[in-house]
């Protein structure tokens, strides 16, 4: 088969599974609105959970320094301000190294490639986010996932031999559902066998834990490598790997993604420096979340679809089937809150949601015109 007559086949399959994905190019965005196609909608599909892109401090970071790093961070691309970032980040979470990556794919990609040989295995929740899986799956290692945050299911997977070593994979909170994962028992069970620990907090870092330390500190939990990115309550880009000395200098010798890649440029470096002295200092962003989270989840009690167990800012309500979440999409657009559907195969099929999102950029009235929106469509 042809690579065109492959791809006209996966197209029409994708289209004809209500499965198109759309981009739609958005004028403005300040988190708590955006504008497209000449029409303002309250904003609830955005990963800035603390309004730190609009933030003035981190706007004025990043015209601090220069867009380009002009090189590999083994060649010239590695700052002063790398490195200060590098340094803030492992005493802030208490590691011994903290290693940048131009974004939390790549961070994911790398870190995985980099330690799964044959003979070893990766044992991942099921629900954990694509670059981890993807990356796991292109590796020698053996594969294996277990029931999204099931102790008994990781541990029953522990039992069985491996003549290599063993990576356990999970998130602080998960993407796609919000709730939390048991990290202190999940990590017990990996010592247990052996094997490390590899906590992916893309959603925790900034949100929860003291001073905003993220699910692991919450949780009093120190995995051998913690991943935190940059994109979401960072309200930039970018991510970066805690992990010890040992580790991180392999990773300095060995990683192509390190390697062979410009180096994040210095002003989001910068940027980044300001953000993370906002999410230090930022109870009262934190407090606002929560509230609007409270808020949310009160006014949600009586609707049709089913709210997940979640205490995050990640709200979904499961609608069910493809077309169904889109037509719900579009109601709620019109009536002017942008919430975008998530489908399979992002989340396991016959679960399309609407993966709604709250920030601290929202005030009472937002969430207001929100519930109100989904419960005229309920009725
Ligand atoms: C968003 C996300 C990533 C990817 O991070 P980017 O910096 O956007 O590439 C990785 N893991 C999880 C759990 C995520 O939600």
């Amino acid at each position: 088969m042809s690579f065109s007559t492959r791809m006209a086949q996966a197209l029409e399959t994708r289209r004809a599974a209500d499965g198109w994905r759309q981009r739609r190019p958005i004028a403005r965005n300040d988190t708590r609105t955006l504008q497209a196609e000449g029409k303002k909608y309250l904003h609830f599909s955005s990963n800035d959970y603390l309004g730190l892109s609009q933030h003035p401090a981190v706007i004025a970071g990043w015209r601090q320094d220069a867009p380009g790093a002009g090189a590999s961070g083994h060649v010239t691309g590695y700052s002063t301000r790398h490195a200060e970032l590098e340094a803030q980040l492992a005493d802030w979470l208490g590691y011994s190294r903290a290693l940048l990556f131009i974004s939390g794919f790549a961070a994911n990609q790398a870190i995985v490639h980099l330690l799964a040989q044959k003979q070893d295995r990766i044992i991942a929740d099921k629900l954990a986010h694509a670059s981890l899986l993807d990356a796991a799956g292109h590796t020698p290692a053996t594969l294996r996932r277990f029931h999204h945050n099931d102790v008994e299911s990781l541990t029953q997977r522990l039992a069985s031999p491996c003549d290599g070593e063993t990576l356990v994979i999970t998130e602080g909170i998960f993407s796609m559902d919000g709730d939390s994962a048991p990290l202190g028992a999940l990590a017990a069970a990996a010592r247990r066998a052996d094997g490390w620990l590899l906590v992916d907090d893309a959603h925790g870092i900034g949100v929860v834990g003291d001073q905003g330390r993220g699910s692991c500190w919450r949780q009093g939990v120190k995995p051998e490598l913690l991943v935190v990115t940059f994109g979401k309550a960072f309200g930039v880009s970018g991510a970066a790997l805690l992990c010890d000395d040992a580790t991180a200098d392999y990773f300095l010798q060995f990683s192509r993604h390190l390697i062979y890649s410009t180096a994040m440029p210095p002003a989001q470096a910068s940027a980044l420096l300001a953000a993370l002295h906002e999410i230090q200092g930022g109870d009262a962003l934190r407090q606002r979340l929560s509230d609007n989270i409270q808020r949310f989840r009160r006014g949600a009690a009586g609707l049709p679809w089913a709210l997940m167990p979640s205490e995050s800012a990640i709200q979904p309500l499961i609608v069910g089937e493809n077309g169904a979440a889109l037509a719900l999409s579009q109601r709620l657009m019109q009536a002017g809150c942008w919430v975008s559907a998530i489908r399979p195969p992002t989340v396991p099929p016959g679960t399309a949601r609407l993966r709604i999102t709250l920030t601290a950029a929202h005030r009472a009235d937002d969430i207001d015109a929100l519930l109100e929106a989904l419960h005229d469509a309920a009725g």
